[in-house]
């Protein structure tokens, strides 16, 4: 049987709903045969994740995906970072995220009279593990907005009025940020952060230099043509192809755990990926 793999996943260390232990068996049960857990801003997933694959006998990739400091949703995806500058900076960026959360929840009860307990209510989340898709869940939930897009467009993106700016990366330092510390660096759903075909290819040249390895080409919801203009900026700039759902358990029910949209990402993906370290 063919072999394959999911490079892009969230536990519940940051606004997926399983724990890391539970993930591994999911995707054991999905028969993956490589998983990485890429948790926003955090790795206090990784070593119960990395045990419990052991255990079941897959391979479980230690991973992050640091938000930037981008205009748009500018997400880099780190496999295999390790080290002590590692462990400081993402310390930062946990405290960071605790720091932004405590205000964005106090933002949302003064508007919305949502109490923090309320947001969190049931999701298992903390005020350092929750993120603004918990924010707009709960905005939902409580009659606000429609759909959870609707909470971004309204209240919750760069710019509206429950947004909260935080200590974050530039895209070209997180990058060299998981490449000084011995990891393979991939620009995430790079369709979220540009839409022309032309900017997409400068900002692949601007984090190739800084040491980019790939571009996630294979994602839940990519169009055939979101697929293409992926892969031909990454193969025009000399850069791989990655792959990941993006799993982020019931926090977004409609992606499924080892599936985009093309179905499966092959084990070669990780392979070529692997080179590069
Ligand atoms: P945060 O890491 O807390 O800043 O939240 C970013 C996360 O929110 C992303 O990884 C997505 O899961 C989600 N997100 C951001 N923008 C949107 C959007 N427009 N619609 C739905 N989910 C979004
Ligand atoms: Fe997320
Ligand atoms: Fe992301
Ligand atoms: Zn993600």
């Amino acid at each position: 049987m063919k072999r394959t793999v999911d490079l892009h996943t969230h536990s519940n260390k940051s606004d997926g709903t399983l724990s890391p232990r539970e993930l591994a068996k999911k995707a054991k049960e999905a028969g993956l045969s490589a998983i990485a857990l890429t948790d926003h801003d955090t790795n206090n997933g990784v070593a119960e994740f990395t045990e419990e694959c052991e255990k079941l006998g897959i391979e479980g990739i230690p991973g992050i995906e640091i938000s930037t400091n981008f205009k748009r949703l500018m997400h880099i995806v780190g496999l295999y970072p390790h080290g002590d500058r590692y462990e400081t900076v993402v310390e930062k960026l946990k405290a960071a995220r605790l720091e932004r959360n405590v205000k964005m929840l106090e933002k949302i009860h003064d508007r919305f009279d949502i109490t923090s307990e309320q947001v969190l209510e049931g999701t298992g989340a903390s005020k350092e593990s929750c993120g603004r898709l918990h924010m707009a869940n709960a905005l939902v939930k409580f009659g606000h907005v429609k759909t959870v897009s609707d909470a971004f467009e309204k209240y919750l993106k760069r710019g509206r009025p429950c947004y909260v700016e935080k200590f974050s990366l530039s895209p070209e330092e997180s990058v060299r940020l998981i490449k000084d510390c011995g990891g393979i660096a991939i620009w995430a759903h790079p369709v979220q952060a540009i839409d022309t075909e032309s900017d997409m290819l400068e900002m692949a040249k601007k984090l190739k230099e800084a040491g980019l390895d790939a571009m996630e080409c294979m994602y839940n919801n990519f169009t055939p043509d979101e697929s293409r203009l992926c892969r031909s900026v990454a193969k025009r700039v000399g850069l791989l192809e990655s792959g990941g759902s993006d799993f982020h358990g019931s926090n977004k029910p409609a992606v499924s755990l080892g599936r985009v949209s093309e179905g499966t990402v092959p084990y070669e993906i990780l392979e070529q990926l692997k080179t590069r370290i």
